[in-house]
């Protein structure tokens, strides 16, 4: 019912401070109304491991908010005090609706035990059956009730089917949101790519809030159609169509403004089937398709 994430790149924030700002997020969502909540955010480095010496810890609650707020910091894995200078946290509010309400259902989800993409996610599949079915011809084990454990299962299959060791984040998603009916709006975590962010959404709400302590680049984010990038699989590089110039920066993406206009008061609304990508400290937008008579830009807006 409620996404909230936070994306710090460059800026050098505690783990305790992160958690401060997802469940402060969750709390200005609350009166959405919701039976769980979780979060997902990087866990310890591990020194040797097979994926980017990247982590990702799930912690999910059933009730309160403040509940999990208080099995946060009882994690005696997660170190408090580290400061980490980039990381990702999703976080999500959730109002069962395949599923009773319960750890196990409420989000993120997952792809597999090693946790190698996670989602959280505002509404329903409609056609997760179909999808979970094939999933499961395909081998992937399935641990809840939800609509929603169908998108992590996909991703990881789209991925570890790819054509190329060169693809991005963005393209993996861009070929799961082709497969969704329904509405949805979701934000992905990945250990294949730490300290970056790719949000979507059709029929749900999702807007991205800016912060930085410099002048934008750009207030007006051309649109990167994708027929370019899906080429050979790799991102077009094009610092003119981004936000953010790899300086320091924060990003907030939430279900509405009332979460993020703490932080900031420059926000950026997605449109369905947008695909919002944050890479090295940049925002872009990309889609897959250009729509006759469609905006090709997305403006940040300034709330009053
Ligand atoms: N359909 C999903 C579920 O039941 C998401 C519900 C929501 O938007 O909170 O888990």
């Amino acid at each position: 019912c409620g996404i909230f994430a936070y994306l710090n790149y460059q800026v050098p924030r505690t783990r305790k401070e992160i958690f401060e700002t997802l469940v402060k997020g969750l709390q200005r969502l609350e009166y959405r109304g919701y039976d769980s909540a979780g979060v997902a955010v990087d866990g310890p480095s591990k020194t040797t491991t097979d994926i980017n010496g990247s982590t990702i810890c799930l912690i999910k609650k059933k009730g309160k908010v403040k509940a999990l707020d208080e099995e946060l910091y009882e994690k005696d894995s997660l170190d408090l005090d580290e400061e980490l200078c980039t990381h990702f946290g999703i976080a999500h509010t959730r109002w069962a609706t395949h599923g009773e309400p319960s750890a196990l259902n409420s989000h993120p989800h997952r792809s597999d035990k090693d946790n190698e993409f996670v989602v959280i996610h505002n509404g329903i599949i409609t056609n997760y059956k179909e999808l979970k079915e094939y999933l499961i011809t395909k081998g992937y084990e399935f641990e809840s009730e939800t609509d929603t454990e169908v998108i992590p299962k996909l991703i990881k299959y789209v991925y570890d089917n790819r054509e190329t060791d060169n693809v991005t984040f963005s393209t993996v998603v861009e070929r799961v949101i082709q497969q969704l009916e329904g509405a949805f709006a979701l934000v992905f975590k990945s250990r294949h790519f730490p300290g970056e962010a790719v949000a979507t959404r059709r029929g749900s709400p999702l807007l991205i809030g800016v912060r930085s302590e410099h002048e934008l680049s750009t207030e007006n984010i051309p649109i990167q159609y994708n027929s370019a990038h899906f080429k050979d699989g790799v991102q077009e590089k094009n610092s003119h169509n981004s936000v953010g110039d790899g300086r320091a920066v924060e990003y907030y993406f939430a279900s509405d403004a009332s979460a993020i206009i703490e932080h900031t008061n420059k926000v950026l609304y997605m449109e369905d089937d947008d695909i919002a990508v944050v890479i090295g400290g940049k925002l872009s937008i990309h889609r897959v398709n250009r729509r006759a008579g469609e905006d090709p830009v997305r403006a940040i807006q300034t709330l009053q």
